[in-house]
């Protein structure tokens, strides 16, 4: 370790996804090494990485959910799927260095402040095994996950970071007789402090079943978008039942509903507020066709478009700049009551594909 090393404070960071890595860059780009990057699963990516249910795409055009300073002139659609995102995270972290500052498989368990170091104490999990992939999650419920037993030990620094993301770790619905497959799979945040208890919100161990007669508990299967299984699942003349409509449920009906032998149930709360891709100013840019597979249409970029966005960084920089002022106005739709504009959003778009569907 390098003398100016020494004199650096010493920073964690809890998860490498999008926060993670970004963290990870700006550190770097202000010449700042110290840093350890502790993730529980086996790769950067966090919901790139774990998120691989059919039809998993980001819902803002990936041009604009992408970092400005590194551009990607080579998205091949408006709104690239999950594969596409994971890969451009994924080499952003690798062009960078940040593998060599990540420990992988390395779960965080909880931290104390020590006021004469003025440093925490964290404690980790080494050796976990979390994800679809993981060799004990075929037993729990055919690729559902939990992190499998490991080694804890103990490391000090003067600053934790916690990006351990808002959506990773699943949410199933309390129902009497409808397992949780996912109950392990929390932050396992033991006393946490303070700050980190706010992301643990998702920890609470759902409904007793111990009073539920065997014949009346949900013998089927039990999936997640966030653990769908790697190698995918079989849905073919099954009848499967979808909780919610948020980005995910919008996104996994629509394509799981491709088959006509699957009978699709969407259970909705409250109806979703669908928008259209967004306005197509730039048609030229595009390839001449487009596809409507999932409530919204999404547009292939040309190998035309990809070419003049990798020759002109200009040109890219304006064409997300024009996306950003599109999302921007989209704003304008929610606040203030402002009912008369979405009244004429709502007759220019309707009807939108999703009611269909729920129907
Ligand atoms: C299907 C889907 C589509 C989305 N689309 C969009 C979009 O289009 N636009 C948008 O703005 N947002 C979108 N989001 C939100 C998305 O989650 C965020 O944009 C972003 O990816 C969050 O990054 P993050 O790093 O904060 O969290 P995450 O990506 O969740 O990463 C958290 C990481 O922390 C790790 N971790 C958690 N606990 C621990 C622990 N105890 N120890 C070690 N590691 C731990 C996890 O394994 C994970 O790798 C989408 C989310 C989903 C699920």
């Amino acid at each position: 370790m390098s003398k100016s090393t020494q004199r650096e404070p010493s920073v964690a960071i809890i998860g490498a996804g999008c926060s993670g890595i970004i963290l990870g860059l700006k550190l770097k780009a202000i010449g700042f090494h110290n840093f350890v990057i502790y993730e529980r699963d086996s790769d950067v990516g966090g919901t790139w990485l774990t998120n691989t249910y059919p039809g998993c795409r980001c819902d803002v055009p990936a041009h604009w959910y992408s970092l400005s300073t590194h551009l990607n002139p080579n998205w091949t659609e408006t709104h690239p799927p999950q594969t596409e995102i994971l890969a451009y995270w994924q080499k952003l972290a690798r062009d960078n260095g940040l593998y060599e500052h990540c420990q992988f498989r390395t779960s965080f368990v909880n931290a104390k402040w020590n006021d004469s170091t003025s440093s925490y104490r964290i404690r980790l999990k080494e050796g976990t095994h979390f994800g679809p992939d993981a060799p004990d999650s075929q037993s729990i419920n055919n690729g559902a996950s939990a992190p499998s037993q490991g080694q804890i030990v103990e490391k000090e620094y003067n600053i934790l970071v916690s990006c351990i993301g808002g959506f990773s770790f699943p949410l199933t619905p309390k129902m009497r007789g409808l397992p949780n497959p996912y109950k392990d799979d929390k932050p396992i945040l033991e006393k946490p402090d303070e700050i980190l208890a706010r992301f643990s919100h998702a920890a609470a161990t759902r409904g007793d079943l111990s009073e539920v007669q065997e014949e009346d508990k949900f013998k089927g299967l039990v999936l997640h978008p966030s653990r769908w299984p790697r190698q995918g699942v079989d849905l073919h003349e099954k009848k499967v039942i979808v909780f919610g409509n948020g980005c995910s449920g919008v996104q996994v009906v629509p394509e799981i509903a491709k088959d006509p032998t699957t009978k699709v149930y969407a259970v909705v709360r409250s109806a979703q507020w669908l928008l259209p891709a967004y306005v197509d100013f730039s048609v030229h840019l595009y390839a001449s066709s487009s596809h409507t597979s999932q409530c919204r249409e999404i547009k292939p970029i040309s190998k035309f478009a990809r070419y003049l966005f990798r020759k002109s960084n200009l040109l890219l920089r304006i064409y997300r700049f024009l996306v950003y002022i599109q999302l921007e106005c989209a704003w304008l739709l929610f606040p203030y009551s402002n009912k008369w504009l979405r009244d004429i959003v709502e007759k220019l778009w309707a009807p939108n594909e999703l009611s269909e569907t729920c129907e």
